[in-house]
This record gives structure tokens, C-alpha cells and sequence, in this order.
């Protein structure tokens, strides 16, 4: 198996050569140039492995250059219970009639993310090796709170890596901050900028492009790498679960084999929907691929009108790692939904850049329909979808999750579709407690955030996350808060060059 630039497709390079690169030099996606497809057989007896087997069986298909032993390597030691709360590493819940929750934040940070950032440092180890590269990966994240924490955990020890994350002083919450701060692992390294994500953005791309760091890192046998969510090394274990959950539901005797599911996906930068959209064409039986956002609702519309305007403006909300106004993987979908016409995604996202707009051709816009349905909800939509479904069904879900679920439910009365639902739960409740405790309650509370993690595990009867629990104790490790002109010099000397 090949990859392909989404903006040349000329390119091709192996798989460990897309994960290690992160990003095509053209600025393009990496895509595998083709869908390998499952048989009925094939998925249903994924559901007998346990889920690292699960996930060597898809990865076998995808990184055809990693030896069998390596992909084992990779999963056994990214999905054990050392690192995950459950067994099932991603959790399938019966609860409500003919809908499933598939609880995907049993890791080590409480959010999906843990699902690719706990096996992306093995791939790209791994990968490294492969080809030779004898060097040092330095891995620079910009965050708005989970992906940073999730990549820092994934990181954290592994050796040949080590990792630098950058966070606005006073853009995440107080839960995401403390997890930062107290953040274990030699190899880490956090730091506060005074400034918004854009500004620690700016900051990291511009220090990645810079030839005279590059050179300096290369003089130290060292490497810079991207853990951000365009890399492929994220998206094809997200994969994995989704055919997962097709085969459980089958050995459970939910569904009959080859009966077809709907799925539900929370979305922002489009990484985990189009996941979904892979596992439906390498054989998993999808009725429709339901995309739901909150008031950031860009997908919504693009989705109903084949026009993506990015010209709006952006709101904060309860559901943050929604609030995302360019879906950098839709670009993934476009070049598979033209059939790889690399000159029309250069001038759709040159468009994007210059303008903020473009308008794909109805024949794009009819496949988009055909395989999706997109809605979105505003935070008061959220916050009572949570209380509703908490009051009907004792079931306690994070914001991301309930805007799934509020955008299902408008789904189901327009369209009367009884199709057996899959829906993707993105993050534990307790990450989002603030706002999650004022939809159970339905008033606002001033109490501390440890205490509403308190008064969230008395009403959902769930356990805290051990992970959650175990913060309020543990030594704050990092303190530092810089300009964002210092950001640079700052890496520098962390690194010590
Ligand atoms: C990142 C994130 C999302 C959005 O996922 P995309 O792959 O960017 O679409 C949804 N929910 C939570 C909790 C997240 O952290």
C-alpha cells in the first residue's frame, strides 16, 4: 500500500514515510491510494480478538511495509489496561433502544483522542527506524487542551522521542490546565503563552518552517515531527474501532450480519467522521454517516449546500473541541470524492486560504448527501440533551457526546429511520464538569471543579476516572508562562542547542 498527496497525486510513499513526514511537502494529505475491503466474514470475526488484535488485523491492511511483530509492537503496548481503564479498550454501551453509545475515552486523558495518541509515538518510532532516520523526534504541539495532554501521555517516556507543548494561558479549563501542569515523563516539557491557540499556532508552524532551527536540530541528531490530527498515523486507528463496534454488535446479537448501521460522530476537524467513512467502504454495512456540530455549524451547512464559507463568525462554546471553523480532513474525503483529481483540491483549499470559501460541483455535493446527513445544536440544545438523557436513562454524557445525541434525535423525527445507531462518545463527563453539572442539576454552581467532579460521580453513580481523581494531589511540574516572541528561543533551550 502506497500514499498519495491529496495535492499531487504523483506522490507516493510508504506508510512509514506519510506518518514520519506528517504532512506532504505540497501541503497536500497523505491518502492511501486505495480502500482495502473487508468480507462480512473478515469483520465478524473481529469480534472474537481482543481489541489490540483488532487493531494489528486493520493496521496489516493499511501499513503493509511494518513486519507483523511491529504492528504488534505498537498495539500491545498502546492498548493494554496498563493505559486503559477497560478491557474492551473502547467501550460498546447497551443502554437505549436500538442506540449504542461507543464510549471511546477510557484512556489515560478521558477523550477519544487517547485512541490515536497513545499508539501514534509507536508508529512513528517504528516508522523512523524503518527508514533509517537516526535521529531524535522532537514532537511541538499547540493546543486548545485535549490533544495536548493526550499527546503528552502518549509521549511521555517513549524512548527516541521527547515533547514540547505550548497552551494559552487562560484558553483551556481549569481541569485541562491542572493536567498540563502536573504532567509526568522525562521527556515533556509544558508551557503557558500569554496569548490565544492562534498565537501558540503561529508560534509552533513558524518555528517547524524555520531552516535555520532545522538545521540546528539536524546538527544535534535531532528531528521535529507533528502529532496534530492531519498526520495519518491518527486517523487509521480510528478506524479500527468502528469496525470493532460493527463486529460486537454482531456477536452480542444486536444485528444480523450484514445489516446496516447508522453512525453518529461529534465533529470538528472532521478526523474521526471520516474514520467512520473508511470503515463504511472497506465493507462495515452503513446506512448513513450522521455529522453533528454545535453552533460552528461550517459542516452543517457544507453539508446542505456544497458550499464551504469559513466568512462567519466563532463562538466559544460547552462542547470546545468543536469550535473549529476549518476541517483540515474533509480535504481526505474531497480527493477520495472526485476520484483523485489532485488539480481540483489545489484549487478548492487555494480558495479556502485566499478567500475562506469554495463551492464543490453538484456531483461532489450529490455523493456527500448520498453518504451523509449533518445537523448541529446550540449549548442550551446540549445542555438538555444531557439532562434528558440522564432523567430517561440514568445515563450521564459529556457535551460533545449530547450535541451527537440532540442531532440524532432531530435525525430520527425528520426522517422516521428505525436504523439500529451507533453513537460515537467522545469524551468522559467529567472533563466537561462545569457544564455538564449545571445540565444534570439545571442551575449554575460555584463550587470548586474537583467538588463538581464530586457531585457528578453522586449523581451518575460513574466512577472518576482515576486519572481525574488522582490530580488534585499530584505536584504542579510546570509553571512557566512566556511572550509568544519567546517561544523559539524557549525551545531551544529546553532542548539544549
Ligand atoms: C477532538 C474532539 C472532537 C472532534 O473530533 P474531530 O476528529 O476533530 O472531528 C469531538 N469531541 C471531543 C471530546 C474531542 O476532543
Amino acid at each position: 500500500m502506497f500514499y498519495n498527496s491529496t495535492r499531487n497525486s504523483n506522490v507516493k510513499v510508504s506508510s512509514a514515510e506519510a506518518i514520519t513526514q506528517g504532512i506532504s511537502a505540497d501541503g497536500g494529505l497523505f491518502v492511501p491510494e486505495s480502500i482495502p475491503e473487508l468480507s462480512l466474514d473478515e469483520i465478524k470475526a473481529v469480534g472474537v480478538m481482543k481489541y489490540a488484535d483488532r487493531a494489528a488485523f486493520v493496521f496489516s491492511k493499511y501499513l503493509t511495509d511494518f513486519t507483523d511483530a511491529e504492528i504488534h509492537y505498537c498495539t500491545d503496548n498502546a492498548y493494554s489496561t496498563k493505559n486503559f481503564e477497560t478491557e474492551g479498550i473502547a467501550e460498546l454501551a447497551h443502554l437505549f433502544d436500538r442506540t449504542y453509545m461507543l464510549e471511546l475515552w477510557h484512556g489515560p486523558t478521558c477523550a477519544f483522542k487517547d485512541m490515536a495518541l497513545q499508539i501514534l509515538p509507536y508508529f512513528l518510532t517504528t516508522s523512523a527506524k524503518k527508514i533509517n532516520l537516526d535521529k531524535k523526534i522532537v514532537i511541538l504541539v499547540a493546543t486548545s487542551g485535549d490533544t495536548g495532554k493526550a499527546a503528552l501521555e502518549g509521549f511521555r517516556d517513549v524512548e527516541g522521542t521527547s515533547i514540547l507543548v505550548f497552551y494559552p494561558e487562560d484558553g483551556v479549563s481549569p481541569m485541562q490546565k491542572r493536567q498540563m501542569k502536573t504532567q509526568e515523563g522525562e521527556n515533556v516539557g509544558v508551557c503557558a503563552i500569554k496569548g490565544n491557540f492562534d498565537d501558540c499556532q503561529n508560534g509552533v508552524k513558524a518555528i517547524f518552517t524555520n531552516e535555520e532551527v532545522k538545521a540546528q536540530l539536524d546538527a544535534n541528531g535531532l528531528m521535529f515531527s507533528s502529532a496534530n490530527s492531519i498526520n495519518w498515523g491518527r486517523l487509521v486507528p480510528q478506524i479500527v474501532y468502528y469496525i470493532s463496534s460493527y463486529a460486537e454488535l454482531v456477536k452480542d446479537g444486536e444485528i444480523a450480519l450484514g445489516e446496516k448501521i447508522n453512525i453518529v460522530v461529534p465533529t470538528g476537524n472532521f478526523g474521526n467522521i471520516l474514520a467512520a467513512y473508511y470503515a463504511k467502504h472497506m465493507g462495515v454495512p452503513v446506512n448513513k454517516l450522521i455529522c453533528a456540530s454545535n453552533v460552528n455549524n461550517v459542516l452543517t451547512d457544507f453539508i446542505n449546500t456544497g458550499v464551504y464559507d469559513r466568512n462567519r463568525q466563532f463562538y466559544s462554546t460547552v462542547s470546545p473541541s468543536m469550535d473549529i471553523l476549518i476541517s483540515s480532513n474533509l480535504e481526505r474525503l474531497l480527493y477520495l470524492m472526485t476520484d483523485k483529481n489532485d488539480a481540483v483540491i489545489r484549487e478548492w483549499f487555494g480558495k479556502l486560504a485566499s478567500e475562506g470559501k469554495y463551492e464543490v460541483s453538484g456531483d461532489v455535493k450529490a455523493k456527500l448527501q448520498e453518504e451523509f446527513c449533518a445537523g448541529f445544536c446550540d449549548d442550551e440544545q446540549t445542555k438538555e440533551a444531557i439532562h434528558a438523557v440522564y432523567e430517561k436513562y440514568s445515563y450521564t454524557c459529556d457535551t460533545h457526546t449530547a450535541v451527537a445525541l440532540k442531532v440524532y434525535n432531530d435525525y430520527k423525527a425528520a426522517t422516521g429511520d428505525t436504523t439500529k445507531t451507533v453513537i460515537a462518545s467522545t469524551a468522559s463527563p467529567y472533563k466537561f464538569s462545569a457544564a455538564v453539572l449545571e445540565a444534570l442539576e439545571g442551575k449554575v454552581s460555584d463550587i470548586d471543579e474537583y467538588d463538581k467532579v464530586d457531585r457528578i460521580a453522586e449523581l451518575s453513580k460513574m466512577p472518576v476516572p482515576s486519572a481525574l481523581a488522582d490530580l488534585k494531589n499530584k505536584p504542579e511540574r510546570f509553571n512557566d508562562v512566556i511572550d509568544k516572541a519567546d517561544q523559539k528561543n524557549y525551545v531551544l533551550k529546553t532542548l539544549g542547542i
